[in-house]
């Protein structure tokens, strides 16, 4: 018989504290997804970067890994500590993975939870002020923020044409021109400019602090956010903590051929070695990936099975109010995908 399965070859860097507690379970997860709906098959490469590796060998992002990453279909990064900088932030750079795609979705059964939070925050991932183009001596120090319009307008696409793919009706620009003159008017006219091809899509635009308070007071009033890396970065952390925090935060970094989908949090040294980490920001990173390779049935699939779990509240971890381990969450998970009718 021929074999007709799509294969994905996937490159998975687990990291640093919690990450290699996450990735076993959750590749498990995605292992049991493709077995229950046939069709398309993963390899996953797993692969050193981060702290440990760079303890061992003096480089946090070896050039083997970095061959392995590019070389793959996509890739899934768990989390890396102290040396994300020097393992994220090239990643992102040399493989041109210019939007950073980061949902805020409220789901059932989920403490600290916001009922009322369902939007995408979409950052440019590139630029700004983590081009990391700094100077200073003990006395006095300066950051460069590179701001340009090929990289804003790209953006923009990317946030209307998200908008148009979801069904989502709104896209609002998160700025700070009043005070960064130069620099935010360039992308706030960037956004402008590439609106006007959107016509069906409501545009306006908000300064980043007026956003920070209404997202606390009025979620609903957002749908689509565009904005610049820093804001981006700080907001999203903001919108996590509406959804559950960041276990429940997952995210994409997304080029024109490649994409790495990670969830927002870190290493948590806090808790790392407890195996109590809450699984589902990595289980929505790669729902998110799925939906990036076409396989929207299996995305599908997967976050519905999630959503069983949660609302059954019988294997949740103890920031969501459980006592489950990270393993036992997504066994959960591939138990529901498996009993699904
Ligand atoms: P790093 O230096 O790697 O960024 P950090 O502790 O500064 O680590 P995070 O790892 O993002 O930042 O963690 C922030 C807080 O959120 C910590 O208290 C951590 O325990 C909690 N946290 C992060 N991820 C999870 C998760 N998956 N499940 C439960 N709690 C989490």
């Amino acid at each position: 018989m021929i074999d007709t399965a799509k294969k994905y070859n996937v490159s998975v860097i687990p990291g640093d504290g919690i990450g290699p507690e996450i990735a076993p379970p959750v590749l498990k997860v995605l292992e049991t997804l493709s077995d229950a709906l046939g069709g398309f098959e993963f390899k996953f490469t797993i692969l050193e970067a981060g702290d440990a590796v760079k303890e061992r060998t003096g480089v946090a992002l070896p050039d083997e890994t970095f061959r392995e990453v590019k070389e793959s279909d996509v890739c899934l990064f768990i989390a890396v500590g102290e040396t994300a900088s020097e393992v994220i932030l090239p990643l992102r750079q040399k493989l041109n993975l210019y939007a950073n795609i980061r949902p805020a979705k409220a789901y059932p059964n989920v403490a600290n939870s916001r009922a009322d939070v369902d939007l995408v925050i979409v950052r440019e991932n590139t630029e700004d002020l983590y081009k990391r183009v700094e100077d200073g001596t003990e006395d006095w120090a300066v950051a460069m923020r590179v701001i340009t319009r090929k990289a804003s307008e790209r953006i923009a696409r990317a946030a209307f044409d998200l908008a148009r793919k979801e069904g989502r009706k709104k896209v609002t620009c998160v700025h700070k021109a009043n005070v960064l003159s130069v620099t935010c008017s360039l992308f706030k006219k960037a956004c402008q400019e590439v609106a006007r091809g959107y016509p069906d899509l409501d545009f306006s635009d908000i300064y980043v602090d007026a956003c920070a308070l209404k997202l606390v007071t009025n979620p609903k009033a957002f749908d689509v956010i565009v904005t610049t890396n820093l804001f981006g970065d700080i907001l999203s952390d903001l919108t996590a903590g509406l959804v559950g925090g960041l276990g429940m935060a997952p995210s994409g970094n997304i080029g024109d051929n490649f994409a790495i989908f990670e969830p927002v949090h870190g290493s948590a040294p806090d808790i790392a070695g407890k195996n109590i980490a809450n699984p589902s920001a990595t289980i929505l990173s790669a729902k998110m990936m799925l939906d990036w390779m076409g396989e929207h049935r299996a995305s599908q699939i997967l976050e519905e099975a999630l959503i069983k779990v949660l609302t059954d509240g019988k294997a949740l971890t103890p920031d969501l109010g459980g006592k489950a381990k990270t393993y036992d969450m997504a066994e959960a998970v591939s138990q529901k995908i498996m009993e699904r009718r």
